[in-house]
């Protein structure tokens, strides 16, 4: 039989796990500094836990760790590497260094069952919910984590379709018992899902970003299914209410189109219905995709749209596509693992 996995657990878990146990409150906090502070591979090595008590603890849980199982390496330095997750899928997690930063690119969901039409992982369909375990297994085992200053769940996966187990990543990552790390130092990007996005804004101090691509209802629905029962509109009165402060950040993700919404219609529509929320958006290139009929626009029309966009007093930036020699796309590498798996 498997055992259960304590890296992943958050300190009331881990309360948990000690009380069933039978050992000391206080090894809870012992527990999670072994786990979280210090970079053990067995409980074995927990040495200021009795013998008996990681005797104890050894018959039932072990760590949970899994190096990746593959990784592809761009020139520009990022890397995309493959865990494998629930018995038999993968997931992609991206590294990707830049100057001072270096940041960690996180997956939450094995596919997504959002169905964005332009997205790879979206083809895949969905394959099932990441544990806290799995989500953060992605950052301890990756090769570069202590290099690590960034982390931004934008890997495969809508990240509130799985909120709780996203939300026991984040307090792991965020809490002084946990990693300890600013919550300005994540983003959780995510499409929008009206019954989840309060939760998130409420239990975490994580910036966010939420995938756009179009402002107009009808546009987006054929973009992004998730429309029909999540409007945008609703998405921004909920964040309207929401009391950001001066470190948290809320962004919008807006993959271009060549000929479809990038035209002036889009900026003056984009301008109305931002107005008033303090935000920056972020402009995509599209990585084409196969059996894709989208195409990224000329850098001249990117350019010009962002710059008419900043004119309208929204701060907007291009984001640097990198990592397209290996297949910048998300979901490109893992569908290709799971395909070998099928001809197997
Ligand atoms: S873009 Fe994100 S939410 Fe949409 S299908 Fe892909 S992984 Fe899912």
């Amino acid at each position: 039989m498997r055992k259960e996995r304590l890296f992943g657990k958050t300190l009331n878990e881990l309360i948990a796990v000690t009380k069933n146990a039978g050992l000391p409150g206080y090894s809870a906090k012992q527990i999670a500094d072994w786990l979280y502070k210090k970079e053990i591979s067995s409980v074995n090595e927990m040495t200021n836990l009795s013998k008996k008590m990681r005797e104890i603890l050894s018959d039932n849980y072990d760590l949970g760790l899994s190096d990746p199982v593959n990784v592809a390496v761009s020139s520009d330095g990022t890397r995309k590497y493959l865990y494998n997750v629930l018995n038999d899928k993968y997931i992609e997690t991206a590294y990707i260094p830049d100057h001072n930063r270096a940041t960690i690119c996180i997956s939450s969901q094995a596919g997504c069952k959002m169905g964005c039409v332009f997205c790879m992982t979206g083809k895949q369909g969905f394959q099932g919910n990441l544990s806290s375990n799995e989500i953060l297994n992605q950052f301890r085992s990756l090769p570069e984590f202590r290099k690590l200053t960034n982390m931004v769940y934008m890997g495969m996966g809508e990240p509130l379709d799985n909120i709780t187990e996203v939300l026991k990543s984040l307090e792991i990552m965020t809490s002084t018992w946990g990693y300890g790390w600013s919550p300005t130092r994540i983003t959780v990007s995510t499409v929008g899902l009206k019954n989840h996005i309060g939760d998130f804004l409420e239990k975490t101090r994580c910036h966010l970003a939420v995938s756009l691509h179009s402002p107009f209802d009808e546009e987006r629905k054929k973009l992004m299914p998730v429309q029909n029962t999540s409007l945008i509109k609703e998405i921004l009165d909920i964040i309207r209410k929401t009391d950001f402060n001066n470190q948290r950040r809320i962004s919008f993700e807006y993959i271009l189109f060549d000929g479809m919404n990038d035209t002036p219609a889009h900026i003056k529509e984009l301008a109305r219905i931002l107005n008033g929320i303090k935000c920056r958006i972020n402009i995509i290139r599209f990585h084409h995709i196969p059996g894709s009929e989208f195409r990224s626009p000329d850098n001249k029309v990117v350019i010009e749209f962002k710059e008419a966009l900043n004119k309208k007093g929204i701060l907007t930036t291009i984001r640097a596509s990198r990592g397209e020699d290996i297949g910048a796309a998300c979901g490109l590498l893992s569908t290709l693992e799971q395909n070998k798996g099928v001809q197997k």
